[in-house]
């Protein structure tokens, strides 16, 4: 699979439109899951902040099941991850990918504890380890310093399977 990477420049204020209640509310919230993504695709939310944000013109919330059909349909889309919630609205890897220095941009994703990015190619986790995750995420600020394009999942992938192989030849004979 071939991918063209651009660069997204999104504003560090939050974006207006996701308080226009005459947007679908689907939009609305993938609209704040990209504000909110960190590395890894992980967009947390504080508890009951979701129903705060995503209000109706009345500036009331909706019902609970309103905003879990909204996540069901991105899920079904493909542009939520199978796993996302109301507290973490993961966007996965293959629809955006931040591009920032591992320490920037981070924040522990209290869901799913961990900040690993979801490969929604194969429907896994990209990495097993936050270990492995942070050896990739170097991996791609070396790349992006050196200009080139950011890699795909498939190479992580791939990066991930060697280290496991190698892991494997280094555990001692059950024999
Ligand atoms: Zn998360």
């Amino acid at each position: 699979m071939s991918r063209r990477f651009v660069k997204v420049y999104r504003p560090e204020y939050t974006n207006p439109a996701i308080g226009c209640p005459t947007l679908h509310l689907e939009l609305r919230m993938w609209l704040l899951a990209m504000d909110r993504m960190q590395r890894g695709g992980h967009a947390p939310l504080g508890s009951g902040e979701l129903q705060a944000i995503l209000t109706n013109d009345k500036g009331e919330p909706y019902s609970a099941g309103r905003y879990r059909q909204a996540r069901l349909s991105l899920i079904k889309a493909g542009q939520l991850a199978p796993s996302a919630s109301a507290r973490c609205l993961l966007v996965p890897h293959g629809v955006a990918s931040m591009d920032a220095k591992s320490a920037q941009k981070r924040e522990e994703c209290a869901t799913h504890k961990h900040n690993i990015a979801w490969d929604d190619a194969h429907g896994d986790w990209m990495f097993r380890t936050m270990d492995e995750a942070r050896r990739w995420e170097a991996e791609c600020d070396n790349i992006a310093r050196g200009g080139s394009v950011f890699p795909p999942a498939s190479w992580a992938r791939e990066v991930r399977e060697r280290a496991s192989q190698g892991v494997n030849r280094l555990k001692p004979s059950a024999a």
